[in-house]
């Protein structure tokens, strides 16, 4: 399947991608996941994109395109795609358009995910990411802790709550949602490619999207 999702964070972008994965083999492709990966490397665009993300601000838009040009042209691609973060804005997804035209790949749709804000704040404020950059799994202290508290179930890892997990940079990335990501609820309503979903469980999420992919 060729999927965007889109939702504000803490809607479970990330968390339902890695449940569609294991139905017919897409990849996830999140740009958060890339740029941490970045960061924690020290690479030029790590260096460039670390002071937006700390901030809770989008990072230009020339540097996620610049990824993701080459990321559809890896692969792993071609059983299909999970877009997890990614467009964010109106001119991510116009460029993302033309991208694809060119690739000669059609969408199957955008699903938006709704959740009330107070799950979000509630969601974000638990949340812990493992910080092996490989594997970036996510818990939750409150409803998915690890076995072993502050290790990783899967690599072992220290997990801990990112830099732009704290409630400033929560709010702001929340703001940074509604102004520049929320317009394309509307953009891809206007495609026809428009699925909104209430997503307060992920299993639901899922079952729906199964459902409506089955009746394309
Ligand atoms: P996420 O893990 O998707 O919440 O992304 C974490 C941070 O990475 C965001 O707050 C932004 O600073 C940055 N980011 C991720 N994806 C994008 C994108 N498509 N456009 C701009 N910034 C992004």
């Amino acid at each position: 399947m060729r999927l965007i999702l889109l939702g504000a964070p803490g809607a479970g972008k990330g968390t339902v991608a890695k449940l569609l994965t294991q139905l017919d083999g897409s990849v996830q492709i999140s740009t958060g996941d890339i740029l941490r990966g970045a960061v924690q490397a020290g690479t030029e665009l790590g260096k460039k994109a670390k002071e937006y993300m700390d901030r809770g601000d989008l990072v230009p838009d020339d540097l996620i395109l610049g990824i993701m040009e080459k990321r559809f042209l890896e692969p792993d691609c071609q059983k299909g795609f999970l877009l997890d973060g990614f467009p964010r804005t109106i001119p991510q997804a116009d460029a993302l358009k033309k991208i694809l035209v060119k690739l000669n790949i059609k969408l199957d749709m955008a699903v938006n995910l709704e959740v009330p804000r107070e799950v979000i704040l509630d969601r974000l404020s638990t949340r812990r990411t493992c910080v092996n950059s490989s594997c970036q799994a996510i818990y939750n202290v409150k409803s998915m802790p690890p076995k072993v508290a502050g290790k990783c179930d899967k690599c072992g890892s220290e997990i801990v709550q990112r830099a732009d997990e704290t409630e400033a940079a929560i709010s702001k990335r929340l703001d940074t949602y509604n102004e520049k990501t929320a317009p394309l609820i509307g953009f891809y309503k206007k495609e026809g490619l428009l699925f909104d979903v209430n997503a307060t469980a992920s299993d639901t999420v899922v079952n729906a999207i199964k459902r409506k992919i089955d009746g394309i």
